[in-house]
């Protein structure tokens, strides 16, 4: 079912786990994530970064997205993942998206706050939840995220001046992780995690979420973050696959690879001890 993200992220935030928003590029990414949403019977976040628009369009992530939303009775958000303007965020939401993120996170603190109050304003007369993003989670390779950038930490008391001035949904904070795959298991701020996560109702988002380690993973999960993105440890883990058992055509290629997909959501919902939502 085609739902919004806030119930599924303030009983993760209640319940202490956190729910994957997985970046699909095309049919069989998709596919694949929900087959496994389906068979476990839990939620998921089925997002889609504007970064991808040469891969597939936003049309045609729309209608892949409700489609199999729809045909399966466990929640499902069709997000935009990494918004970078507003007239492509307010086109997702007039083609059925339930969720958006706006990434206003690189310009200044208060340039931020307005951008997102816009989305805000627009986003929640349809019912569609915002994500917005404070401080910076860089970007070392290519990733959803579209440009290759620093990191900036998010400051606990920027958060709550930012919460009550724009009246987002959800938070992406910077506590340490990268977008991409990593050269090494990246240091996770968790004391600035939990005062994060004490001091807001709002629920709490993880970008970067790929080869950051099952255990670091796991205690964001249970500490805090609601929502966790995870997109490079697919592809990744599907272009070695492809190496190691090297398919031979194109038909078991592609089997090959919607295997690893589905293999990677279960393992990480059993990392974010995502939980179905009542
Ligand atoms: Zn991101």
């Amino acid at each position: 079912m085609l739902v919004n993200a806030k119930k599924i992220l303030l009983y993760a935030k209640k319940e202490n786990f956190a729910v994957p928003a997985t970046n699909f590029i095309d049919l069989d990414t998709a596919r694949s994530y929900v087959t496994v949403a389906q068979q476990r019977g839990l939620p998921l976040i089925l997002a889609y970064a504007q970064s991808h628009n040469k891969l597939i369009s936003l049309e045609e992530a729309a209608l892949i997205g409700k489609f199999l939303a729809k045909k399966n009775d466990v929640p499902i958000v069709l997000h935009l993942d990494h918004g970078e303007d507003t007239d492509f965020i307010f086109q997702a939401i007039d083609l059925g998206f339930t969720s958006v993120m706006i990434d206003a996170s690189s310009a200044p603190f208060q340039e931020n706050i307005a951008t997102t109050k816009k989305v805000v304003d627009y986003a929640h007369q349809y019912d569609v939840t915002v994500e917005a993003e404070l401080g910076h989670v860089d970007s070392n390779d290519f990733s959803e995220s579209p440009t290759v950038t620093d990191s900036i930490y998010t400051e606990v008391e920027d958060v709550l001046e930012f919460v009550d001035k724009t009246n987002v949904d959800s938070l992406a904070i910077s506590i340490g992780t990268a977008h991409g795959i990593y050269k090494g298991t990246p240091q996770i701020h968790f004391d600035r995690l939990e005062e994060i996560d004490r001091m807001t109702k709002v629920p709490l988002v993880l970008h970067g979420g790929s080869s950051s380690g099952d255990t670091n993973l796991n205690r964001c999960a249970t500490h805090g973050i609601s929502k966790v993105n995870i997109f490079s440890d697919f592809i990744h883990e599907a272009f070695s696959v492809i190496h190691k058992k090297e398919p031979e055509d194109y038909l078991e290629l592609k089997t090959l690879v919607n295997q690893t997909m589905e293999e990677v959501l279960n393992h990480y919902y059993d990392v974010f001890e995502t939980k179905s939502i009542k």
